[in-house]
Formats: structure tokens, C-alpha cells, sequence
């Protein structure tokens, strides 16, 4: 399931550094020759996918960036430094658009994925460079060339981790409510009426996870009727499933046969989702007479009557939130967990292709992802790996 988060920011790359005219004047040679150095290239500004991030949420409240300018060339040939790339962390399956072309620039689709948004400016040359046969003191030099600049938008299209399923009714918009606090805007949907309902659960410093609500999964979905069957196929991006029982239902239904029918949409739907981890979650459990004894046999019994056994259950009332942190922290760590064995898999699947790429930052140590050269930090020429074109924009590594 995706969904929309947006930002616009604005870049600029570090102008290259001036090229300078200067001469060696020392004791006993008078006619020193030219020995003005080369200005440094200006710094690029570049953005790397990361998936510790969920959000753009950071790039609402900073939205200039600026990367380094070239230093100047000084005397003494000496050549100025390179001004000092920068490198902003975006959340993997964020998409970045130049907003006054409108051109869509790249999708850092995977971890570790880098683009380049701002090309810094080329140096310019000192007079050192211009001297010849016939011009042995030139008082050329040639001005560093202007860093892009852009303004960017940013849209993060996001996938949930944690899908809610239950009847209408089971408490899903509370839960979502109860549990996360921030809430990336709008769902790319056409619909008006029934959009997802989405919320950043975060569980600790650093941790979090996305969790969604799918409106309009009503009986019959799994048939196509309404619109059910398109969320169902939403849901299976989703990582955990997590079911919601209404522990005392309004219109005196049983729980245990509203469960029933949840169970026999998924699967009737698609073995894919039927197979999904999914825990079983009594919601409402304030409402039980019997308090939480009451609630562990109720659970007992939905979980007896499903063919498929939950793995885990859970009794929580989302609008006291009670035992909802709990929920959250293992919902977190088996989101980790299928997190990691997804890595592992795509790994495996691209064998040593991953270890090729190696970036520290300051020090610039890249790798071709094909063959494994080492391209920049020893005498090949970045530009070995970065295509030069125009507008300085490209993909640098995609898995
Ligand atoms: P949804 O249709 O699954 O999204 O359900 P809602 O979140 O809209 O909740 C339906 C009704 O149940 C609302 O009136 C909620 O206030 C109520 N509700 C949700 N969770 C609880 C709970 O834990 N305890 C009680 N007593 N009421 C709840
Ligand atoms: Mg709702």
C-alpha cells in the first residue's frame, strides 16, 4: 500500500573555485614564471536512501542545503580544495522531481541507493595552465563554473509494514489513533471518501513502523464486491497482517463468527496474504464484565475457531490503551524480523553485487557495482563513474 509524504527543498552545489594569476618572485630569480594554481571542483549534493527513515518529516522543518564551494587556486601552484559533497538521507522509495521543470530526476527505490541532485561547478584554471612557447607570463586564468541549483520535491511512496484487518466497527481507527502520533498526508488514491488510514507508530529512538488501516473490507470482498478487493490487493505489500475482534459487538454479533469472516475473505482472495504472518488482537476488552479472564477464553475460542492458528494473540482496548504499547513493541520487532529475512533474501539474490559498494563519507571510496573497481579515491576520475551529462542528475547505484 502506498502512500503520499511530501517536501520541497532547495540545493545548491558549491561553485567551483577561481583559477589565479601569480608569479614565483624570489631572491636571485628574477623571472620567475607563472605559477598560479587551478581552483577546486565545488562540492555535489547528493541523496542516499536509507531505510532507518520512514518520513520526510525532517526536510519540513531545513529546507536549504548547500554543499561546499571549490577553494580559490594559490600561489606556488598550489591547487585549491575541493569543495565538500554533501549527502542527505531520504527514506528508500522516495521520488525526487525537479519542481520548475517537472521532470522526474530519480526513485531511490533501494537501500544504499544514490543520487546526485546538484552537480558542483567546474574549476577554473590558473595562469599556470595558459603558459606556452610563446607566453611564458600569461595573465589568463579562468573563473570557476557556478554550482547547480534546483529546488526539489520529494515524495516518499510508502509501504506499510503492518496492514490492520477487521470488520467495520472492530476499533481499527481507534487503534491507529491510540498508537502513532505523526501521519504522512494523503493516499495516492483517487478515492475522496475512502482513503487509508495511516500512522508512524514509533516504538524508540530510531524505531518505527507504518501501520495501516484498510477501509471498506466488508464480506464479499474477496468476490470483488466494492471495494474490498482492491484494498485486499494493497494488503499484500503489507509485511504483518494484524487482525481486529470486536470483543463486544453492538449489534450482539458473535466474535468468534465475525473472525470466521475475515478469515474466509483472505482466503479466498490469495494464497499470498492467507500466508502472511498475522496475529489475532481482541480489541475492547474494557467492555468485558468478566475483565481480561473473560478475554483470554473469548480469544481462546476465535482462535479455536480459525483454521489457520494465529501465531499470537493479544487483548488490548485501543481507546484506554491498554496493553496497546505492548502490541506495539512486538509488532516492531517481527516487522524487524521479516524486515532482516527480506535483506537476507535480496542479498543472496545479488550475491556480491552488494559488498561492491562502499562509501565513507568525507573520503570517497566508491565502487564500480558491476566489477568491483575502485573508481574514485585512487587516480580514477569520478567522472569514470558519474555520467556527465547535463543536467548532472543520474542514478549512481541502484540495486
Ligand atoms: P473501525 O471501523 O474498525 O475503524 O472502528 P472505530 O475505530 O471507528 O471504532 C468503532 C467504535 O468502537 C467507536 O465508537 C470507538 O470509540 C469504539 N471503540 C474502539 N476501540 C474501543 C475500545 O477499546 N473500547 C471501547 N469501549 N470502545 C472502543
Ligand atoms: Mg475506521
Amino acid at each position: 500500500m502506498k502512500f503520499v509524504d511530501e517536501a520541497t527543498i532547495r540545493v545548491e552545489a558549491g561553485d567551483g573555485g577561481n583559477g589565479v594569476v601569480s608569479f614565483r618572485r624570489e631572491k636571485y630569480i628574477p623571472k620567475g614564471g607563472p605559477d598560479g594554481g587551478d581552483g577546486g571542483d565545488g562540492g555535489n549534493v547528493f541523496l542516499v536512501a536509507d531505510t532507518n527513515l520512514n518520513t520526510l518529516v525532517d526536510y519540513k522543518f531545513t529546507k536549504f542545503y548547500q554543499a561546499g564551494r571549490g577553494q580559490n587556486g594559490m600561489s606556488a601552484d598550489c591547487t585549491g580544495a575541493k569543495g565538500e559533497d554533501i549527502f542527505l538521507k531520504v527514506p528508500v522509495g522516495t521520488r525526487v522531481t525537479d519542481k520548475e521543470t517537472g521532470e522526474v530526476l530519480g526513485d531511490l527505490r533501494t537501500e544504499g541507493a544514490i543520487l546526485r541532485v546538484a552537480k558542483g561547478g567546474f574549476h577554473g584554471f590558473g595562469n599556470t595552465h595558459f603558459k606556452s612557447s610563446t607566453n611564458r607570463a600569461p595573465r589568463q586564468k579562468t573563473n570557476g563554473t557556478p554550482g547547480e541549483r534546483r529546488i526539489l520535491e520529494l515524495e516518499l511512496l510508502l509501504v506499510a509494514d503492518v496492514g490492520l484487518l477487521g470488520l467495520p466497527n472492530a476499533g481499527k481507527s481507534t487503534f491507529i489513533r491510540s498508537v502513532s502520533a505523526a501521519r504522512p498526508k494523503v493516499a495516492d488514491y483517487p478515492f475522496t471518501t475512502l482513503v487509508p488510514n495511516l500512522g508512524v507508530v514509533k516504538t524508540g529512538e530510531g524505531e518505527s513502523f507504518v501501520i495501516a488501516d484498510v477501509p471498506g473490507l466488508i464480506e464479499g470482498a474477496a468476490q470483488g464486491a466494492g471495494l474490498g478487493h482492491r484494498f485486499l490487493r494493497h494488503l499484500e505489500r503489507c509485511r504483518v497482517l494484524l487482525h481486529l475482534v470486536d470483543a463486544l459487538p453492538v449489534d450482539g454479533s458473535d466474535p468468534v463468527a465475525n473472525a470466521q469472516v475475515i478469515e474466509k475473505e483472505l482466503k479466498e482472495y490469495a494464497h499470498d496474504l492467507y500466508e502472511k504472518p498475522r496475529w489475532l488482537v481482541l480489541n475492547k476488552v474494557d467492555l468485558l464484565e468478566g475483565g481480561e479472564e473473560e478475554g483470554q477464553a473469548l480469544v481462546a475460542r476465535i482462535a479455536a475457531g480459525l483454521e489457520s492458528k494465529p501465531e499470537r494473540t493479544f487483548l488490548i482496548s485501543a481507546l484506554q490503551k491498554q496493553h496497546t504499547k505492548e502490541l506495539t513493541y512486538a509488532l516492531q520487532q517481527l516487522v524487524d524480523e521479516v524486515k532482516a529475512a527480506e535483506q537476507e533474501q535480496q542479498a543472496q539474490a545479488q550475491g556480491a553485487a552488494a559488498d561492491n559498494f562502499v562509501w565513507t563519507e568525507g573520503e570517497q571510496n566508491v565502487r564500480d557495482p558491476v566489477n568491483g573497481a575502485k573508481l574514485s579515491a585512487e587516480g580514477a576520475d569520478e567522472d569514470d563513474f558519474f555520467d556527465d551529462d547535463d543536467l548532472g542528475v543520474e542514478i549512481v547505484y541502484q540495486k
